[in-house]
């Protein structure tokens, strides 16, 4: 069987997530678009992956709860986990490295909790999107620490990434696989490629809107790595 998934995509929990990314919505837009598995990347927040999960089970497609955290460098890198509880576990972690700043969501977009039948389960007042209390370098050992993996998102962008922040990745870094965007350019981007050196190449959308859902068009490849354990245990709970 051919795998094809979508490892970054936000819901109406993300004050920049359209309101109409909700649980149902985004795992049968998934489902209609061919995907077999896809994770709920949110910024800073785990918390409608629990509802997602739920709705992809009843969709008959793989989950696998995650987060889009955004470091105290402004650099945004995907973190995903076994299961939902410690995907919990660990957000509750990153909540309290967020500034105390209130959302105003007239300007950044609401932050909507959803039940696992798409009702509204509360809206997140904390602004989301603020940078954490944690270090590039100090993620993936607290994403480890919950079971999980995490590799830098979009790389190949100008804002909130890794290259574009820090122009190389750190030495103490050692990321199994790296994030770029659909639109990625090898041949324009030699600082890219050699990033990507000894590192698998993960393609995902970062859907913000129902429509931006990635396509059936990229094999994810099952080669043993820890993506690859996280993808395969997500198809193997639908
Ligand atoms: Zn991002
Ligand atoms: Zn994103």
């Amino acid at each position: 069987m051919k795998i094809y998934c979508d490892l970054h995509i936000h819901s109406c929990l993300s004050p920049c997530g359209d309101d109409d990314m909700t649980p149902n919505n985004i795992v049968n837009m998934a489902r209609l678009k061919g995907l077999n598995c896809i994770a709920l990347t949110d910024h800073n927040s785990c918390g409608n992956c629990r509802a997602t999960q739920l709705a992809a089970r009843q969709a008959g497609i793989g989950f696998i709860p995650g987060m889009e955290i955004n470091t105290s460098e402004d650099i945004h890198a995907v973190c995903l986990f076994p299961d939902c509880d410690s995907a919990e576990a660990f957000s509750a972690e990153i909540y309290r490295l967020l500034p105390n700043t209130k959302n105003k969501p007239e300007v950044f977009g609401r932050q909507l909790y959803t039940d696992w039948l798409d009702n509204p389960a509360g809206e997140e007042e904390k602004l989301l999107i603020n940078a954490a209390a944690l270090s590039i370098t100090q993620v993936p050992a607290l994403v480890k620490q919950h079971g999980g993996i995490c590799f830098p998102a979009h790389i190949d962008k100008d804002a909130n990434s890794i290259l574009a922040v820090l122009g190389s990745v750190p030495a103490e870094c050692h990321f199994s696989c790296m994030e770029v965007t659909p639109r990625y350019q090898p041949e324009s981007r030699p600082d890219v490629e050699a990033a990507l050196q000894n590192c698998r190449a993960v393609v995902s959308s970062d859907a913000h809107y129902l429509w931006d859902i990635a396509e059936a068009d990229r094999e994810f490849i099952l080669t043993g790595d820890e993506l690859s354990q996280l993808v395969q245990k997500a198809l193997k709970n639908t």
